[in-house]
């Protein structure tokens, strides 16, 4: 099954897209992590992205394409994946359609009222010394606000300044509002409320995902 998984900041979809991945076996393509692993082993995809990220540009939607394209043809991913972080818009999903083939089953959005969202970016902080992400709603360090690791103070990432937030919130709102309706009009997309505990969000999304899993079998069975 390919899946999609997308969510405003502070949704919890990497947490959700990993317990996806345990569960049902489909490996997790992050369009962070891939972006970082051409260019770590050095590929031409990898040199691309790095000649733009070095001018301060954005990896362009080409690139990116073309590493899902690379990552989706390797035999693991055959039965299926989960995609975080991509597509962002519909010229980008129209992209990934062309290159997967075939459209992904079930997309699913990560709902999150704006305030909770503020305030779960707004309680993380980060070691400046290890890069460790701490939150103080989940996460909190025995001493005030230092590393358990390093004992290092713990800093507000800049982008979890709330007036950056703020701005966060608006460009995906204005990305995704229609993205949605893209996916809406296929049928294939679900929400799944992410105010809740971990637990929570992760049985909702494995009621939508089992309920598929069984419709398809279903069909098998017919044909
Ligand atoms: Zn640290």
């Amino acid at each position: 099954m390919r899946i999609i998984l997308f969510g405003p900041p502070g949704c919890g979809k990497g947490t959700q897209g990993d317990l996806i991945s345990k569960k049902y076996g489909f490996p997790k393509i992050s369009t962070g992590d891939l972006l970082r692993h051409e260019v770590q082993e050095g590929t031409p995809l990898g040199k691309k992205a790095e000649v733009r990220m070095a001018k301060g540009e954005l990896v362009n939607d080409e690139i990116v394409i073309k590493m899902i394209k690379k990552r989706i043809a390797q035999p693991e991913y055959k039965k299926g994946y989960i995609l975080d972080g991509f597509p962002r818009n519909v010229i980008q999903a129209q992209m990934l359609e062309e290159v997967s083939q075939e459209q992904a089953e079930a997309v699913i959005e990560i709902y999150l009222n704006d305030q909770t969202a503020k305030n779960r970016l707004g309680a993380r902080r980060i070691c400046s010394c290890c890069g460790a992400i701490y939150n103080l709603f989940v996460k909190m360090p025995d001493k005030e606000e230092t590393c358990v690791t390093c004992g290092e103070k713990l800093n507000l990432r800049e982008d979890d300044k709330p007036e950056v937030i703020k701005e966060r919130l608006k460009v995906y709102y204005e990305q995704t509002e229609s993205l949605i309706d893209y996916y809406k009009r296929k049928r294939i997309y679900y929400r799944v409320d992410g105010e809740g505990t971990i637990e929570t969000v992760f049985r909702n999304i494995c009621s939508i995902l089992d309920e598929k899993i069984a419709n398809s079998r279903e069909v098998k069975f017919a044909q």
